[in-house]
């Protein structure tokens, strides 16, 4: 991620909706339990420890930036995990041309669960690394590649522990919906204005060097054709002490998924970690999500405080294992799992 589209008429007339007060609510006149009553089937276990060592897994390949070693071995690595946990699994090669003129060989990765299903609900996730951590409060570390421990692979994680234990149930216990883990590919190589000013960004005018795995997905979806009823996109959902703002894209294309999400979150005991908090919209792959009909909902580290739009350790060396808390991917994970398992 990924620069900023502040649309500060629709964030004051959504906190409108959202502060205004409810009538007062009717008296109840009938003992019969309504439908609304009755309690969702319980989604199984997210283990945290299986999630954090997917994100140690792939941290543990290097940076994944496209055309490195690391980055086509972890990308196998993916395949086969998907493979491994039952899904049908497609791969979409593509190239395309970064800010900075680099011809780059990307690979979106899509497993299906259940594909046979109509109603499909699509987990998504970045797999690469910025190449460069230049947001580094230390100038000297700016060009130096970084792990992407929480920004890129802890969002694959959670989406693989989904997939692990989604795959472990049996038939009679399965969500009533189908999923789509969808990994796509070169979500960070974009121009940033803050960081990179004295550079040239040679796509200006012609498109955005953010997301380019997610904008060739939405241009040429796979499997062709493709549907769901709405998307979730995992973006830094690791971090110690995380926090998920209820995003500005989110809101105006998908509000009632962003309400389905954080109600779940603080049903389940999680609203240290999402809060009811209305924050500006940000580049990501959820744009091009939603420009391709996929109502979605990006979930993403974001300060509590401040007027900072992205946590300290965002396109930083710092971003790596240390950082990493399975406490945070439990909240996002379990929540996750608990909205699919109410559909
Ligand atoms: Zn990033």
């Amino acid at each position: 991620m990924k620069n900023i589209i502040p649309r500060l008429t629709l964030l004051a007339a959504a906190s409108l909706l959202l502060t205004a007060c409810p009538s007062e609510k009717p008296a109840e006149t009938t003992s019969q339990p309504s439908v609304a009553e009755i309690p969702p089937a319980k989604a199984p276990a997210f283990n945290a420890d299986s999630a954090y060592a997917y994100t140690a897994r792939q941290v543990a390949f290097g940076p994944r930036v496209p055309n490195k070693p690391a980055h086509e071995a972890c990308g196998n690595y993916l395949v086969n995990k998907l493979k491994q946990f039952g899904l049908k699994v497609y791969e979409q090669p593509f190239k395309a041309m970064t800010f900075d003129g680099t011809q780059i060989s990307g690979r979106n990765i899509i497993g299906q669960y259940r594909p046979e299903l109509a109603r499909r609900i699509a987990l998504f996730a970045h797999w690469d690394t910025r190449p460069y951590a230049d947001a580094d409060p230390d100038k000297a570390k700016r060009k130096l590649p970084m792990d992407g421990a929480s920004d890129g692979a802890s969002a694959v994680a959670v989406a693989l522990e989904i997939a692990r234990v989604l795959s472990l149930q049996p038939e009679k216990l399965a969500p009533n919906v189908g999923v789509d883990v969808i990994l796509v590919d070169a979500e960070d190589w974009g121009f940033d204005s803050s960081t990179q000013a004295g550079q040239k960004n040679l796509l200006e005018g012609q498109g955005d060097g953010w997301c380019l795995g997610s904008q060739y997905w939405a241009k040429n979806k796979v499997p062709a054709g493709y549907k769901a009823e709405y998307g979730i996109l995992f973006d830094m959902v690791g971090a110690k002490d995380g926090h998920f703002t209820r995003e500005g894209t989110s809101r105006q294309n998908a509000l009632g998924v962003v309400n389905k999400i954080w109600n779940t979150a603080t049903q389940l005991g999680y609203s240290d970690y999402f809060l009811f908090k209305d924050t500006d919209p940000i580049t990501d792959d959820h744009v091009y999500t939603n420009q391709a009909g996929i109502p979605t909902v990006d979930i993403y580290d974001h300060p509590a405080f401040g007027t900072e739009y992205f946590p300290p350790y965002h396109h930083a060396t710092a971003d790596n294992m240390s950082i990493i808390d399975r406490k945070t991917m439990k909240a996002v994970g379990q929540t996750v799992l608990q909205v699919l398992y109410n559909e």
